[in-house]
């Protein structure tokens, strides 16, 4: 019986009957936000013999059903599935539409694969290295041996979970180099390959990295759970390189990997003395469930408000009452730097600036999931900021790890300047161009403090404008260090004004 095939390019939302004959070219589970020992769905990347991809996605009702039956890099034929339009703001391929398996959904494996499996989409490290621009949204292929290993290092999150992180030096057949940092189970499936004395080559094929660009220096990172990492398999692609690998240079004795001591510096995050101080981060996380990314305040100010009294609610700050409580924002997030994430408190005025809406228009809009913040906070996810934190003595001497942060940056030509010249920096010393003490108050910047009277205007806007002098960006680092010390006695009163801190 001949049957036909619909291609994913042709997908549309206006049936439910197709026919997919598709590689398995990545699946995994998605762990629940809350709960990471619960599946919330399996997400796939199917490709077809046009060589397009499409996101397929399990839901948790049907999780079970089909949980392990599925296999990467097998060919199936796929029936029936429901078509929504992908509004994720998490990517991992460019993709129009969500497959949406349903009860209806067949999966038969073909044991004859018409078409050859093309999995990998390679990215050199020569390509990465000399990009002009980094995409972190851009997820890509590597191949490549290990030569380096660092010493894994243990982390602990903020919210106490322990994990791992390991900086692997990968080169390519023309003795390329590029950094590779793993986190978690990746250095627990690395470990046993690397150990001392290893004379065979260690080929790793990184499947669905990105390439994160920090201080110049361009390395490999894991995304999520879409990332995978192949180690000596027998993937006809690593077979083929290490033939290459040893008819270029055939197999000695000596050892291949060898040991680099520790390098990384943890940047930003590590190195926050108390006061204000600006740093760089994309925004990762957003540790908020049903009920706790908003407050209950005072109409008049943003003193929060608790119980009412009598059928009023009343400010012990200005003393206004009011027979309803106005909501403001108070979301805790997760900022990554590129070598470490530290959690900071987002309040109103940079929540509204970043989510394009206020608490209240949300609570009234969006319907409440089951114990899940409103989609509409996702906005926020995987921005790239400047973000003016305010580290507290209880920061340094009771290790609280949660940060206030005071104002927020979107710019990215001011982000890029800054993040290159903090992360170069190193302490006490000056800049060659003159720019680190100069002050520059841009044109650029709206800075009406005026209605602000708890932010004296300090040291550090003026820092960031003149950062955008043109004298090379080099040693720039105590100008964002210093200033004065700040008198914010904060929380819910730190909020008070309504100016934006970025570029119009
Ligand atoms: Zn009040």
């Amino acid at each position: 019986m001949a049957e036909s095939y619909d291609f994913l390019g042709d997908i549309n939302t206006k049936k439910l009957w197709w026919s997919f004959k598709v590689y398995i070219i990545r699946i995994w589970e998605l762990p629940s936000k809350f709960n990471e020992k619960e599946v919330q769905s399996i997400e796939m990347i199917l490709q077809d013999s046009k060589g397009n991809r499409m996101i397929a996605s399990i839901p948790k009702a049907l999780v079970q059903k089909w949980s392990g039956l599925i296999i990467q890099f097998q060919m199936y034929a796929m029936n029936n599935f429901i078509v929504v339009k992908n509004t994720r703001i998490a990517q991992t391929i460019p993709s129009q539409w969500i497959l949406t398996f349903s009860h209806r959904t067949t999966v038969n494996q073909i044991q004859e694969p018409s078409f050859p499996l093309e999995a990998f989409r390679f990215r050199t490290i020569v390509e990465l290295l000399n990009a002009d621009k980094i995409l972190q949204s851009d997820l890509f292929d590597v191949i490549a041996e290990v030569v380096g290993k660092e010493d894994p290092r243990d982390l602990v999150t903020t919210k106490g979970k322990e994990t791992k992180r390991m900086v692997i030096v990968l080169e390519d057949l023309e003795h390329n180099k590029i950094d590779c940092i793993l986190f978690g189970k990746m250095v627990d499936q690395i470990l046993p390959h690397l150990e001392d004395g290893t004379v065979e080559p260690v080929i790793v094929l990184l499947q669905f990295f990105k390439a994160i660009r920090w201080n110049g220096k361009t390395s490999l990172h894991s995304h999520f759970e879409v990332s995978k990492i192949h180690i000596n398999s027998q993937l006809k692609e690593i077979e083929t390189f290490k033939n290459r690998l040893l008819s270029d240079a055939p197999a000695t004795t000596s050892v291949r990997i060898s040991q680099i001591s520790s390098q990384s510096k943890w940047s930003t995050v590590d190195e926050l003395t108390q006061g204000p101080t600006w740093i760089t981060g994309t925004i990762v996380a957003i540790n908020a469930g049903k009920k706790d990314w908003y407050y209950k305040s005072c109409r008049n100010c943003p003193k929060k408000v608790d119980t009412p009294i009598g059928n009023r609610y009343e400010c012990d700050k200005c003393g206004h009452t009011h027979g309803s409580a106005a909501l403001r924002f108070k979301v805790e997030v997760m900022v990554y730097d590129g070598t470490g994430s530290i959690s900071l408190l987002l309040w109103d005025r940079e929540m509204v600036q970043l989510c394009g809406k206020r608490a209240e228009q949300i609570r009234d809009t969006e319907a409440e999931g089951d114990d899940e913040y409103p989609p509409t906070l996702n906005n926020i996810m995987d921005r790239k900021l400047l973000l003016k934190i305010n580290v507290k003595s209880a920061n340094i001497k009771q290790f609280d790890q949660i940060y206030t942060v005071m104002k927020i940056c979107d710019d990215e030509e001011i982000i890029e300047k800054n993040t290159q010249s903090v992360l170069s920096a190193e302490p006490s010393t000056n800049t060659e161009g003159g720019c680190s003490n100069s002050v520059h108050v841009s044109a650029d910047f709206n800075l009406k403090n005026d209605c602000d009277p708890e932010y004296n205007l300090d040291a550090m806007e003026e820092s960031i404008s003149s950062l955008k002098c043109k004298t090379p960006l080099k040693r720039t680092s105590n100008i964002l260090k210093c200033g004065s010390q700040f008198v914010n006695e904060t929380d819910e009163d730190g909020q008070l004004s309504t100016n934006k801190f970025s570029r119009k």
